[in-house]
């Protein structure tokens, strides 16, 4: 059987599993204690909230199949998306028809699904720091193990950690790696701090969330998380606010409570109730590497594929989307399967 190392668990590796899912011996390292990456979701009291991706809208066929196949608990939030501009005026529209899915128990139940329909093995808290190509394929953890040989290894993580990951490979075409690296490395990405304000009251609106479309506010999104079914218990509130890319650079080392106070009081002014500068508890969550700004050079990743080295990851598919990394996750797994079965 073909054997296959996957770095990396958010919806790109765990859709290179599931496509190999029967067919190939796949083993995903994964740095973090739980599998999903950036659609990620965290609890605390009896509250739900996704602190990555908000939710999936897949115009792509094959997602929506898989991820209708993994419908056990997926809700549609139904409520729309609006706008808002730089002053703060606040309009219907942009909402398209299609689904917005999350799981009752968050979005990073897609992730868990994902890796149980695959059947393939994991390695959480294994941070992957070294990578090297002999008779296969072998990757070195934090603490100096080894594990290989694989036939194909498959990098997903965002393009800077990917690039760094290179920068240490060892095997004999140093021209590729010296070409790949460079060029991994230069994929842009935008940075988010993604604040959850909880309030022990309802919050009423006409729409689920809103989105800055001019770019000119310190927040680039906010959304009502109770109105995910199952996330929010009645009587309370839970607000997800997204902080625009360039105020979140600036602030990501400031303590949390600097960024929450910063966030709330603008949350206030936005939607005119001052009551909601004062949260009853909140969280905070960085994203250094929060969505890719453009993706890779598809010519430049294929000539990785002599050495059986591919790439997955809404970084090379070109759009920071929960849909678009999972599509292309199962693109690397079905190339490998009609190469090696
Ligand atoms: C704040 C925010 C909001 C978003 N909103 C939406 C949205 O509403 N809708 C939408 O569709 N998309 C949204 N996205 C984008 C979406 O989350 C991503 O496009 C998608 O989840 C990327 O999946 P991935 O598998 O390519 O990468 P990731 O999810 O980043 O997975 C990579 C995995 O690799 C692991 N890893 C990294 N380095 C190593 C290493 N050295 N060794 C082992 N493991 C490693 C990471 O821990 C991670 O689990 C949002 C993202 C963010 C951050």
């Amino acid at each position: 059987m073909t054997h296959v190392a996957v770095v990396g668990a958010g919806v790109a590796g765990l859709g290179v599993a599931y496509a190999l899912r029967d067919e190939a011996s796949v083993t995903l390292f994964e740095k973090s204690g739980r599998v999903g990456g950036r659609a990620a979701t965290r609890e605390r009291t009896d509250c739900v909230y996704d602190t990555g991706a908000n939710y999936v809208k897949s115009d792509d066929d094959r997602v929506s199949r898989v991820i209708r196949e993994l419908s056990n608990g997926l809700v549609d939030v139904e409520k729309p998306v609006w706008t808002f501009d730089a002053d703060e005026n606040i309009s219907e529209g942009r909402d398209e028809n299609a689904a917005k899915w999350t799981y009752r128990s968050g979005i990073g139940t897609l992730g868990e699904k994902l890796l149980d329909a695959s059947g393939a093995t994991i390695r959480t808290d294994t941070r992957v720091v070294g990578i090297r190509k002999d008779d296969g394929w072998y990757v070195e953890d934090g603490d100096g193990n080894e594990y290989g040989s694989c036939d194909e290894l498959v990098l997903t993580p965002p393009a800077p950690l990917t690039a760094s990951l290179l920068e240490f490979a060892e095997w004999d075409d140093d021209e590729t790696a010296r070409e790949l690296r460079r060029h991994v490395g230069h994929v842009p990405y935008r940075t988010i701090l993604s604040v959850a304000l909880h309030y022990p009251f309802e919050i009423d609106r006409s729409y689920y969330a809103l989105v800055n479309t001019d770019k000119e506010h310190e927040i680039g999104w906010l959304a009502r998380e109770s109105c995910k079914p199952g996330h929010i218990p009645d009587g309370e509130s839970l607000l997800i606010v997204q902080m625009a890319p360039n105020w979140s650079a600036e602030h990501y080392d400031r303590e949390d409570s600097e960024i929450v106070a910063a966030a709330a009081d603008r949350v206030a002014d936005l939607l005119s109730d001052h009551s909601l500068s004062a949260p009853n508890w909140f969280d905070v969550v960085r994203w250094r590497d929060a969505l890719p700004d453009s993706g890779a050079d598809p010519g430049v990743l294929r000539r990785a594929e002599d050495e059986n080295l591919r790439f997955a990851g809404d970084w090379v598919s070109g759009d920071g989307r929960v849909h678009r990394a999972l599509g292309n996750g199962l693109d690397v797994g079905e190339r490998i399967s009609k190469l090696r079965t």
